[in-house]
């Protein structure tokens, strides 16, 4: 049996397992050695950020009990989409789809932070008041439901190999659990490691409460896409145990920690000066 075979037979297995496996590592990970300190209970904020990815599994199932897997499968069968049209190497098509599926990925959270209404929504991912393996499962169930949507429509451009949804939504899960992990690696270590992943440290910087510091790093896997596209940036200003991770204006645990709160969050508090038709722009003299 080949990989191909394996992968599309023991697909679920293959989820569960990954999810399961790095989500007890990373949380064996800060419990022994955890960069920060936690400034709301575990038990709180795990009971809240799991509770969402139970919420949006449900929410998945019952809109689109296909999912991604499903939408390749019809491309596939219609003949839709570049893979399915264009003869290239298999090996080529799953690589190649991996990869830009993971740009578009880039490009959906840099477009969330830009457009106001969109941020309503991905501001709730933002708002957990600390930074550990369970804030890189915790979206709004209507993000949620909005990445499925861009998901097929980039699946639709693309006619990707079906394995090819597979790893990409298994490493995609896997490092979005890895680099939101309250841990850090050796500087030498993170900094070889940031050639191809992003790593705790390079994310934790776009968890700032700085606004600056936030509109960096919108990459989830791979980390080429802020370097070559000019968002980069490499430390928060005040160090990874002295920055404030959150939004300012929302530091109440019962709103941004516990379920109920998290939920109507895109519906609280006016437009704030975040928006990008609101911030204060310089005097001309940007390059
Ligand atoms: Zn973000
Ligand atoms: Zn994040």
């Amino acid at each position: 049996m080949n990989l191909d075979e394996f992968i599309l037979g023991n697909e679920p297995v293959i989820r569960l397992g990954f999810f399961f496996g790095i989500l007890a590592v990373m949380a064996l990970w800060e419990i022994l050695a955890p960069a920060r300190p936690l400034s709301v209970s575990k038990a709180v904020r795990w009971g809240s950020n799991l509770g969402i990815v139970v919420l949006n599994t449900v929410v998945l199932r019952l809109l689109f009990p296909a999912a991604a897997v499903g939408m390749a499968l019809f491309a596939k069968e219609q003949g839709w989409g570049i893979f399915n049209y264009v003869e290239a190497p298999y090996w080529l098509a799953v690589v190649v789809s991996v990869i830009a599926m993971d740009f578009v990925i880039y490009l959906q959270h840099v477009m969330v932070h830009a457009v106001p209404l969109f941020w309503r929504l991905h501001r709730m991912h933002h708002a957990d008041l600390d930074f550990d393996v369970t804030t890189g499962a915790r979206f709004h169930p209507l993000e949620i439901i909005l990445s499925m949507l861009i998901k097929f429509a980039t699946i639709v451009v693309l006619g990707p190999p079906i394995v090819a949804v597979i790893i990409f939504e298994v490493l995609l899960n896997a490092t979005a659990m890895f680099n939101h992990g309250n841990v850090r690696l050796p500087l030498k270590l993170d900094r070889l490691l940031r050639w191809v992943v992003v790593t705790p440290d390079m994310h934790r910087v776009h968890h700032s409460v700085e606004d600056d510091e936030a509109n960096s790093n919108f990459g989830f896997n791979l980390p080429w896409w802020d370097r070559l596209f000019g968002t980069y940036r490499d430390q928060p200003r005040g160090g990874h145990e002295g920055m404030r991770i959150g939004i300012r204006k929302f530091r109440e645990p019962k709103q941004v920690s516990w379920l109920n709160g998290m939920l109507v969050l895109p519906f609280k508090g006016k437009i704030s000066d975040y928006a990008i038709n609101r911030r204060q722009w310089g005097d001309g003299n940007e390059d």
